[in-house]
C-alpha cells in the first residue's frame, strides 16, 4: 500500500516495524462537547484506513485517547482547560461532562459504522504514566522546572520536527500565542508537561505529583497512552490536520527523548471538513452534528458516502445541497443493489479480478472515491448476480455503507417507507430537544408520536419504537 506520509511529505510504501501487524495510535476527541460533522469526518476516513489495513491481512491494534483534562482553549499552552470550559456551560462536573461526551461520541461512532477502538483510554486513567513520564525527560535533561510548571526543552532535541505541509494558518496558531503568553519558556517552541500554575485557578481535578498539585499538559497524554498500549515502535498516528502542529511535533518530541529512539514511521493527516464560514469548530459553538443532520431527516451513512467521495488529503466543503446529492446517490445505489437476484453461483475468479480493482484504488493512498465507483463497476461487470453481492459485500467490509443490508430492507415488504423515515425523525428531533433540556418540546414531538400510534421506549440500550397494538 502507498500512503502519503506527513513526515517527510511524500507517498511512501507502508511497511510496518514488523511484518503482518500494525500498531495504530488515534487521537480521541476533546470531550466537552458533541463531536461536530467536521471531527467525525477525520474519524470516519481514519476508520476506512484501519479498515482497509485489515482487509489486506494486517493484525490491527489501534489505540485512542479520550481527552478529558489538560486540552486548553488555546494550543499552546494557555487559557481555560476546554473540559472546564464545558463544565461551566452546562452547570455540571468536569467527570460528568466527560462521561456524557464520551458516551455522545461512541453512539455517533455507531451510526457512521466507525468501529470502536481496541483501547481506549481516558487521559485521567493515567495519571501515574504521565509522572513517570515527565520524570524519566527531566532525569534525561529534557524538562525544566519554572514558575512551578514543568517544560518541556525543544532547544535540548536534534530537530524539532515540525511537518512541513502546513500552511500560515495552521503554523499562526501554535506561534502567535507562543509569542505572547508564557515567560517561563527558555524557547518560544517549548511546552508545559505537567502544570501548578496557570492564570486559571479554577481547574477542577488536580493530582499529587512530584511537582506539586496540578495536571498534566495535553502532548503528554499521546505520547503516554500509545506508549502504554502499543509498545515503543508505533506504526501510524492519526489526526485532523489541525492537529499537526504544536500537538504532534510535541508528541514526537517527548516520545524520542523519552524512548531514545525513532517512534512512529508514517503520520496520517485528514483535511478539514469546512462549512460557508470556513473551518468547523467546536469553540465557534454553532456547528453541526450528526443528531442535526437525523432530525432533518438523513441517514447518517449518506454522511458517511459524502466524505468517502472525497479524498482525505483534500478539504472538504459542506453543504446541504452536496449532502442531498450524495443521499439521491445512496438511494439509487441500495435500489440497485437490491434489484441483485443473488441467483447462480459466485464465480471465484471474476470475484478476484473485481475486488483487486478496488484494493488497487485503496493501495494509491485510499482512494476512496475510486473505491467507490468500483462498487458501481461491480453492479455493470459481467458476471453473475450472486458473484456481485458476493463483492459488494467485501468491499463493504472497508466502506461500511451497509449496502447490502440496506438493500435487503428496502425489498422487504414494510410498513410505509416514507412514514418509518418520518417517525425516525421525529425521534432524532425528541433526542436532541432532551439533550437540549427542552421537556415541553420533547413532550410535544412525544405525543405526536403517540397521536402516529408509536410507543417510543427509552432503556439504557437506546430509544426503540413500535406501533402500539
Ligand atoms: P478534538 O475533539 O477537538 O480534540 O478533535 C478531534 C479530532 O477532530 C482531531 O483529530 C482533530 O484534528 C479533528 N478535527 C477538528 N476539527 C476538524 C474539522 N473541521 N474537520 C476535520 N477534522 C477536524
Ligand atoms: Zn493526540
Amino acid at each position: 500500500m502507498i500512503l502519503y506520509n506527513s513526515l517527510g511529505q511524500t507517498k511512501q510504501e507502508f511497511v510496518p516495524y514488523t511484518s503482518g501487524k500494525v500498531n495504530m495510535y488515534t487521537c480521541g476527541p476533546t470531550v466537552y462537547h458533541y463531536a461536530h460533522i467536521g471531527n467525525l469526518r477525520t474519524y470516519i476516513m481514519e476508520d476506512v484506513l484501519e479498515k482497509y489495513l485489515r482487509f489486506s491481512g494486517y493484525d490491527v491494534n489501534r489505540v485512542m485517547n479520550i481527552t478529558d483534562v489538560g486540552h486548553l482553549s488555546s494550543d499552546a499552552d494557555t487559557g481555560e482547560d476546554k473540559m472546564l470550559s464545558g463544565a461551566k456551560r452546562e452547570h455540571k462536573t468536569v467527570l460528568e461532562i466527560a462521561r456524557f461526551y464520551t458516551d455522545a461520541f461512541f453512539a455517533d461512532c455507531e451510526k457512521l459504522n466507525i468501529k470502536r477502538p481496541d483501547v481506549v483510554e481516558p487521559a485521567t486513567n493515567c495519571i501515574d504514566e504521565f509522572i513517570n513520564m515527565i520524570t524519566v525527560l527531566i532525569d534525561k535533561g529534557y524538562a525544566y522546572i519554572a514558575g512551578g510548571n514543568v517544560y518541556f526543552d525543544t532547544s535540548k532535541l536534534e530537530t524539532y520536527y515540525v511537518f512541513g505541509n502546513m500552511n500560515e494558518e495552521d503554523l499562526a496558531v501554535g506561534v502567535r500565542d507562543s509569542v505572547e503568553e508564557d515567560e517561563n519558556k527558555r524557547n518560544k517552541t517549548d511546552f508545559v508537561l505537567w502544570f501548578t500554575k496557570s492564570k486559571f485557578d479554577s481547574q477542577e481535578l488536580k493530582w499529587e505529583s512530584p511537582w506539586g498539585l496540578g495536571y498534566p499538559g495535553w502532548h503528554i497524554e499521546c505520547s503516554c497512552i500509545s506508549n502504554k498500549h502499543n509498545g515503543e515502535y508505533l506504526d501510524i498516528h492519526c489526526g485532523g490536520i489541525d492537529n499537526a502542529f504544536p500537538h504532534h511535533t510535541n508528541e514526537i518530541a517527548q516520545s524520542e527523548a523519552f524512548l531514545g529512539h525513532k517512534w512512529c514511521k508514517y503520520w496520517f493527516h485528514v483535511l478539514h471538513l469546512n462549512d460557508a464560514r470556513g473551518k468547523m469548530s467546536k469553540s465557534k459553538g454553532d456547528f453541526l452534528t450528526v443528531s442535526l443532520l437525523e432530525s432533518k431527516g438523513y441517514d447518517p451513512l449518506v454522511y458517511r458516502m459524502f466524505c468517502l467521495q472525497s479524498h482525505y488529503r483534500k478539504p472538504l466543503t459542506f453543504s446541504y445541497e452536496s449532502l442531498d446529492n450524495t443521499a439521491k446517490a445512496y438511494e439509487k445505489l441500495v435500489k440497485r443493489v437490491a434489484a441483485l437476484d443473488g441467483e447462480g453461483e459466485v464465480e471465484s475468479a471474476k470475484a478476484e479480478e473485481l475486488i483487486a480493482s478496488f484494493k488497487e484504488a485503496l493501495d494509491n493512498d485510499l482512494n476512496t472515491s475510486l473505491g467507490l465507483t468500483c462498487v458501481y463497476d461491480v453492479l455493470k461487470a459481467d458476471c453473475s448476480d450472486a458473484t456481485k453481492l458476493y463483492v459488494i459485500g467485501e468491499l463493504d467490509k472497508v466502506l461500511s455503507l451497509d449496502l447490502v443490508e440496506a438493500a435487503k430492507k428496502a425489498s422487504e415488504p414494510q410498513a410505509d417507507n416514507e412514514l418509518v423515515k418520518a417517525i425516525e425523525a421525529l425521534i432524532a428531533q425528541r433526542t436532541e430537544a432532551r439533550a437540549n433540556k427542552d421537556w415541553a418540546a420533547a413532550d410535544a414531538i412525544r405525543d405526536k408520536l403517540t397521536a402516529m400510534n408509536v410507543a417510543v421506549k427509552d432503556s439504557k440500550d437506546g430509544i426503540s419504537w413500535e406501533f402500539i397494538k
